[in-house]
């Protein structure tokens, strides 16, 4: 492949039509789009960013050693000899194709519904089981909203999600070593009627086997989606306290515990009982921004068919930054990059 010239690349560019930049644009923005994973990967090992220094001897001295498999830069320590990229001692470090975890990260922050693991294998080539512990590693590493990110009008609900022990080896454990391996506390849910019908339920009832997700939102599309341990005043503040500015407004369905937290922290509190509002609710105070979310929370977590409950604080988050406005897939693959799990761990 010839050398790229600058120089020449601009003489051409200076010779094309419009219609033929526009076309120029978008070939330039599918390269950048393959080249996004080395780009990211370079940046970590660029000065002053956190991989620019030797992994093994800690020393600044180095100098660029070759390109590796993928195209990332290689350094050379001039101390010790050592050589490294950017993504060394990170989840990307053995990963064949970086290319295919930004796509799958892309699919999964900005699609409409994001691809099942089958269809993602199709898609990017790779097996369902690789898709499938990327996906897993990309939503394990995201955040909580940042402290006081919500702000002027905040609305808050909780989400349910029915409890799940997807995956769980507790029934076969059981069956195989009673003695060592109690039965797990209630029977598959296929062995209990559906809700709303007058048969059986699980024991302490449905409610009682719901896991509770507080989700609140403020008007500037910052979201916060966390899973609870229950709906007590102590989680609801844990959760809603720490995100929400000092001078925010809380809009709430009127839940009573609410209440509570909004009297005890003095926040201005309007509680829209069923929707309802009084003489005194002004009329931009409302909790449908919340009521879309959660509607929409529901719709993203179908196709999953109630994943593991284990997993929820990930989902709850995953929508979460799908949602919000301030986050884009390469936040989640900075944070992927950061997180410096060991290197096996996603290939
Ligand atoms: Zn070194």
């Amino acid at each position: 492949m010839p050398r790229f010239d600058p120089t020449e690349f601009g003489r051409l560019l200076a010779r094309l039509t419009p219609q033929e930049l526009r076309q120029v644009e978008g070939l330039v923005a599918d390269a950048r789009k393959r080249a996004e994973a080395v780009l990211e990967i370079d940046a970590r090992a660029d000065a002053g960013g956190p991989a620019a220094s030797c992994p093994r001897c800690g020393t600044c001295a180095r100098t660029r050693w070759g390109r590796t498999r993928t195209g990332a830069q290689r350094w050379n320590c001039s101390g010790c000899g050592a050589t490294w990229s950017g993504r060394s001692g990170t989840p990307l470090a053995r990963v064949h194709r970086p290319d295919l975890v930004v796509a799958l990260a892309r699919d999964m922050i900005e699609a409409p519904q994001p691809m099942s693991c089958r269809r993602g294998g199709e898609v990017l080539g790779a097996s369902r089981d690789s898709i499938w512990r990327w996906r897993m590693a990309i939503i394990g590493v995201l955040t909580p909203e940042a402290d006081n990110s919500l702000a002027g009008i905040v609305e808050a609900d909780e989400a349910h999600q029915r409890e799940s022990r997807k995956g769980s080896r507790e029934w076969v454990r059981h069956r195989r070593d009673p003695d060592n391996h109690p039965a797990p506390p209630r029977l598959r849910w296929r062995a209990y009627r559906r809700r709303g019908s007058s048969a059986t339920a699980p024991p302490g009832g449905w409610r009682a086997w719901e896991k509770k997700l507080l989700a609140a939102t403020d008007r500037a599309g910052h979201r916060a989606f966390e899973a609870m341990s229950d709906a007590g005043h102590k989680a609801i503040s844990h959760v809603l306290l720490p995100v929400m500015a000092p001078d925010a407004v809380l809009c709430t369905d009127g839940f009573v515990t609410y209440g509570r937290i909004a009297k005890d922290e003095r926040i201005p509190h309007f509680a829209l009982n069923a929707g309802r509002r009084t003489k005194r609710t002004p009329r931009s105070h409302h909790i449908n921004t919340e009521n879309a979310l959660i509607s929409r929370f529901r719709a993203f977590m179908q196709p999953f068919c109630g994943p593991a409950s284990k997993n929820l604080a990930a989902y709850g988050r995953w929508h979460a930054a799908r949602n919000n406005a301030d986050r884009s897939y390469l936040d989640a693959l900075r944070l992927l990059l950061a997180s410096g799990h060991r290197a096996n761990t996603i290939c």
